[in-house]
This record gives C-alpha cells, sequence and structure tokens, in this order.
C-alpha cells in the first residue's frame, strides 16, 4: 500500500495518505497516531504509525494516547484513565 498498489484489488488509486498527527479531538481518538492509505476502488484501508504512533508505542508498549479525551455525550475534556465524563457523568467507554 505504501508503494502505491492496493494489495486486495490491486489499484494503483491510492488516495493520499491521511497523516493523523498527535493532540486530534476526533470521536475516534485512538486513531492519532497513524498515517491511513486508503484505496479508491475497493476501499480497503491500510494504516501506519506514524512518528507519534512510534514513540507512544515505545513508550507504553502500546498504541494509546495520554493525551486528555473529549466526552462523546456533552464534548468535556476528560483526563485519561477516567471512566466517567466530570460533566455529565457519562460512562467513557475504553473499547469502542
Ligand atoms: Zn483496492
Ligand atoms: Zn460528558
Amino acid at each position: 500500500m505504501k508503494s502505491g498498489k492496493c494489495p486486495k484489488c490491486g489499484s494503483t488509486r491510492i488516495n493520499e495518505p491521511l497523516n493523523i498527527p498527535q493532540g486530534i479531538y476526533v470521536k475516534v481518538f485512538r486513531l492519532a497516531g497513524c498515517v491511513y492509505y486508503v484505496c479508491r476502488d475497493c476501499g480497503y484501508v491500510e494504516r501506519y504509525l506514524n512518528e507519534h504512533g512510534f514513540k507512544l508505542l515505545e513508550k507504553h508498549g502500546r498504541l494509546m494516547s495520554t493525551e486528555p479525551r473529549m466526552c462523546s455525550t456533552c464534548g468535556a475534556e476528560v483526563q485519561p484513565g477516567a471512566k466517567r465524563c466530570p460533566s455529565c457523568e457519562s460512562v467513557i467507554s475504553d473499547s469502542s
């Protein structure tokens, strides 16, 4: 995929690598630290670590951000490891 060819369908129409850097707040925050390659023909997605991802892996032995997270219900900042949102008390899911 990095070489520009889809391993699934053989297409060379690979989207520009989508680099998700550190500190971006999206619902799927764990995507931070990765680069995504998307095949525009079959939709296959391949993921590689970016620099930040490698650092996380080195530091924690796994790909997990230590940045504060956002509550998916109210958008409040949630500290890493917190089980509930400090603002709306929503349960923070770790597995979604
Ligand atoms: Zn493909
Ligand atoms: Zn909340």
